[in-house]
């Protein structure tokens, strides 16, 4: 699967070809179908004074999404 991914302490983005991960008790995996920027990616891709003592790197970008649920555990069900 690709993901937007914030590598290196430097501007930028790289998209890269990451494993799936592997889901716990506690995790949900969402098939998303569309995604938005907003001004924290902004902050995240600039590699400004706020990112950088805010943000460990790597990480996944990317908060504001619609998707549909693929997969909730039996833990996640009892709990909706
Ligand atoms: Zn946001």
């Amino acid at each position: 699967m690709e993901e937007l991914v914030k590598s290196e302490s430097a501007s930028g983005l790289t998209l890269m070809e990451v494993e799936k991960p592997k889901l716990g008790q506690r995790d949900v995996l969402f098939q998303v179908d569309r995604t938005g920027s907003c001004g924290t990616d902004l902050h995240i891709f600039n590699w400004d004074s706020w990112t950088k003592k805010t943000i460990l790197v790597p990480l996944v970008v990317g908060h504001e999404f619609v998707g549909r649920d693929l997969y909730h555990s039996e833990f996640q069900k009892n709990k909706l």
